[in-house]
């Protein structure tokens, strides 16, 4: 992840940062380099635009020309405009503030990585946090995602909502917050059902679901290896049901990065984790200005 970006973006911004002396031509000479690395990562236009436009301005200043590393004082800048491209100081925390059992509704694409996202919640949960979690998988459209979501949830040591064939998603969702109000849960994970694509009566199934549980978290799950796809996913999700934070799968793989700098200032939804492989433990809080300083390398 984020490989050509960092090699692209090290190598100008490492340049800038040794030189004595700089002008504002060799910073829009720069920014033109930085331009085209962030478009071939398939950032979206309108972010890079934001982001080029940005560094030039700050970096014009007499203060910052005539510093004494002017370079260095363009490194930070850039440095700070990509935190605020990818959110801002801090990792975001999942809200769990609510009276339990705290729903979290897991939304996403098929294939993207949401009932390996589920439980890798609840492992993270339960063992982290001591909270007691159940796992219920809504999704009624693929018949093997009930037991798939049982299957993770021994993995990971948690409990999953007994399956009863023949129930609607809006039903299970239900009886899965009676469960955990009567057994006394912390937490309790709702799968939805994903779909190939976004349509109407997904969103629809969705909107029932949040309407009946009014969870804490709607967390949208998205593969960042679809680039702009991802963030176009999450824009539409957020319109039709607002998203509370974003996971971020597959940050293991060789994707561009784009999706992971265009998320926050297309959708305004933080990204909150990522996934960095198959394994239940591969869950991580998303660091902006670790992230950040991975691509200054
Ligand atoms: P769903 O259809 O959205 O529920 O997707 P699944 O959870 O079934 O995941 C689809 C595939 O992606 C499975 O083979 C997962 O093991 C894999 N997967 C999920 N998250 C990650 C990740 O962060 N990295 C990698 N490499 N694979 C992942």
């Amino acid at each position: 992840m984020f490989e050509s970006l960092s090699d692209r973006f090290s190598g100008v911004i490492g340049d800038l940062g040794k030189r004595g002396t700089l002008t504002e031509a060799d910073v829009a000479e720069a920014m033109r380099e930085v331009r085209l690395a962030m478009l071939d990562a398939d950032v979206a236009l309108p972010v890079v635009k934001d982001f080029v436009n940005k560094v030039k301005e700050r970096s014009v200043g007499h203060e910052v020309l005539e510093s004494i590393s002017p370079g260095q004082a363009v490194a930070k800048i850039v440095n700070d405009a990509l935190i605020d491209a990818l959110g801002g100081a801090g990792a975001v925390p999942l809200n769990l503030n609510a009276v339990p059992p705290v729903p979290i509704l897991m939304v996403g694409l098929q294939g993207s990585g949401k009932t390996t996202t589920s439980g890798k919640i609840a492992l993270r949960l339960a063992t982290r946090e001591r909270k007691k979690v159940l796992l219920a998988s809504l999704d009624t459209q693929r018949p093997a995602a009930q037991l798939q979501l049982q299957q993770l949830a021994e993995r990971a040591g948690v409990t999953s909502l007994p399956i009863i064939p023949g129930q609607t998603p809006v039903e299970i969702a239900k009886r899965a917050m009676e469960t955990g109000r009567s057994q006394g849960y912390d937490v309790v994970i709702l799968d939805t059902a994903g779909r190939l694509s976004i349509d109407e009566a997904l969103m629809e199934e969705v909107r029932q679901i949040r309407d009946v549980t009014s969870p804490a978290e709607t967390l949208l799950v998205v593969d960042a290896m679809t680039g702009q796809d991802a963030v176009n996913t999450a824009k539409h999700f957020n319109e039709a049901i607002g998203v509370s934070g974003v996971v971020m799968t597959r940050m293991d793989g060789d994707a561009r990065g784009g999706a992971a700098l265009s998320m926050r200032a297309i959708t305004g939804a933080p990204i909150k984790l990522t996934g960095s492989g198959e394994k239940l433990d591969a869950l991580e809080e998303f660091h902006p200005e670790r992230v950040a300083g991975r691509i200054l390398g």
